[in-house]
């Protein structure tokens, strides 16, 4: 496996579906490993396969900071099952650095995937784990959190944006 960073808007495999995870070898092991090493590094809460060129339906998230307790999961195939109320948050992306936007999202989601161990589970989730997990899982289907964002704010961001893609192709 490379040993690249994180992918930056710009790049054409992020606006691309993952495929579905058929089997949890030794390949997706390390993918998941290779995933966990570079979020810690970039200090993210959530890193989808996506991002590090891989098109795999696999997220890592890791919301621990500090001294707040949060989760370590490793999710293949998640998929959101529910979802309830709405929240307005700033957030940013590892693929879009230093940018960040208000994006709305449901506050309350449950999710199924299915962990290393090959079991799938059901996840309850709210605060920032839920919306870590929408945003990856979002990741997965090509969307990214810009296209949330309303036609003046992406206008404000244009600029930005057009850096971004031309930093991708260096
Ligand atoms: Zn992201």
């Amino acid at each position: 496996m490379t040993n690249k960073g994180v992918v930056i808007f710009g790049d054409p495999v992020l606006r691309k579906k993952a495929v579905a995870i058929a089997r949890i070898d030794d390949r997706i092991r390390a993918l998941s490993a290779h995933m966990f090493e570079v979020m810690k590094k970039a200090r993210g809460i959530g890193l989808a396969a996506n991002q590090v060129s891989a098109l795999d339906r696999l997220v890592v998230i890791d919301t621990n900071r500090g001294d707040t307790k949060g989760h370590c999961l490793t999710l293949i195939n998640p998929e959101i099952i529910g979802a309830s109320g709405s929240v307005k948050l700033d957030e940013g992306c590892l693929s879009f650095p230093e940018l960040s936007a208000d994006v709305e999202r449901s506050e309350r989601i449950g999710f199924t995937a299915t962990g290393l161990d090959g079991k799938r589970f059901e996840f309850e989730a709210e605060g920032i784990l839920a919306r870590a997990v929408q945003h990856e899982i979002d990741h997965l289907n090509g969307v990214l959190f810009i296209d949330h964002l309303g036609t003046t704010k992406k206008m404000l961001l244009k600029k930005q944006l057009e850096e971004l893609k031309k930093l991708s192709k260096k």
